[in-house]
């Protein structure tokens, strides 16, 4: 696909009535994400008594598009193009679900996708799996960077620079994302993603919404969505990686950015509670608790976490449920599946294989028999 082709995808983008005086509004979108994901009653272990549990399956808005962060690139590819762009650059981890997401979707459209990874100094099997392994199979250019490497002095910069060699040795135009996506172009995701939720009639069904909050963006949209609705919603970002410090910070920033700060004063912590103790052991690292938690969620509901968001977010969700009940604004909770699908071919679940028995349930019957030869108890 050349660059003319990709300017007929682009659609002239109208925000909802009420986000149509935001300071920064995407000129367009491009489909990429089935929308309209739906909303389903979820018997999750270890609710208490009077708790009602729902799921918005935003891990079904794509197949290996899967997750939250396909609505952000509806409007950053878009973007993209629009500026005539022959490549993308972006940055995460090495399982990361946002340099997955944004490499295929680049590729759909016939941009070269550029990710800097963090990572160890030697990788080894984990390039060989979970979203790696798709970064890979689709020749996904990739550089690795330190593990600890910071976005604004270590990251942008790098970007920058390749961004600068791309042209120069290849007249290629790149168009870099920062991490997560969560820019105020990227924030239109969720503000489509809350008007979604309207027209589902979340804020009438709903006391609260929770979320897994990464770099931010997809919290940051629902909430200023939820404030700007006059909705009664709860809504609830889990902290997965850095603590609230930061994101109320991100947030507050997002709000100064698209002029909600100077109309209404409004702050982070006005429109969204930030649960803190979320991380556990850190950023992507799972205990054997929140393992088997995921475990269990499987084999009781069918639905897969994530071991580095969803998992954490519903583990510590229910926590809250148990040991402080009157965080919630009522009973009626929907948490929002954010993706993550991939991270269940990425090793970590071996520990499950191994601990828990249901997955050991494997029988022999190579041999024609009068009796079955093992059911369940
Ligand atoms: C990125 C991600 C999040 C967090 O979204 P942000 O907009 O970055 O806060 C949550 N869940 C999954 C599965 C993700 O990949």
């Amino acid at each position: 696909m050349d660059g003319a082709a990709r300017k007929q995808l682009l659609r002239a983008y109208e925000p909802p009535s009420w986000a149509a005086d935001l300071a920064i509004v995407p000129k367009y979108r491009i489909q990429l994400a089935n929308v309209n994901t739906p909303i389903q009653r979820w018997y999750l272990p270890g609710i208490p008594d009077g708790f009602e549990v729902y799921i918005k399956r935003d891990d079904m808005l794509g197949c290996e598009l899967t997750g939250n962060k396909i609505r952000k690139l509806e409007f950053l590819l878009a973007d993209a193009i629009d500026q005539g762009c022959q490549s993308v650059i972006t940055c995460g981890g090495i399982q990361s679900n946002h340099c997955r997401t944004t490499a295929l979707a680049s590729r759909q459209l016939g941009l070269q996708p550029y990710l800097l990874l963090r990572s160890m100094p030697d990788p080894g099997k984990e390039m060989h799996v979970g979203n790696a392994l798709l970064d890979r199979l689709i020749g996904s250019h990739l550089y690795l960077i330190p593990k600890k490497a910071q976005q604004a002095k270590e990251i942008i910069p790098r970007m920058q620079q390749l961004a600068q060699a791309l042209k120069k040795e290849k007249d290629e135009d790149a168009y870099i994302i920062p991490v997560g996506g969560s820019t105020a172009i990227g924030l239109y995701g969720y503000i489509e993603g809350f008007e979604e939720l309207l027209q589902q009639g979340a804020p009438d069904r709903f006391s609260d919404l929770v979320i897994a909050t990464g770099s931010g963006g997809s919290t940051a949209g629902l909430a200023i969505g939820n404030y700007l609705n006059d909705s009664k919603m709860k809504i609830h970002g889990m902290m997965v990686c850095d603590g609230s410090n930061y994101f109320r910070d991100h947030i507050d920033d997002t709000l100064a950015e698209i002029g909600l700060r100077d109309r209404c004063g409004v702050k982070a912590d006005d429109i969204v509670d930030l649960v803190d103790g979320v991380r556990g052991q850190g950023y992507g690292v799972s205990t054997k608790e929140e393992l088997d938690f995921i475990g269990d969620v499987a084999m009781t509901t069918g639905i897969f976490l994530d071991g580095t968001y969803t998992g954490k977010a519903a583990f510590h969700m229910v926590k809250q449920m148990q040991t402080n009940p009157q965080r919630f604004r009522g009973k009626k909770i929907l948490f929002l599946h954010t993706g993550g699908i991939f991270s269940v071919f990425d090793g970590r679940m071996d520990a499950v294989l191994q601990s828990n028995t249901a997955a050991k349930s494997i029988h022999e019957w190579f041999q024609v028999s009068d009796t079955v030869p093992w059911i369940p108890q």
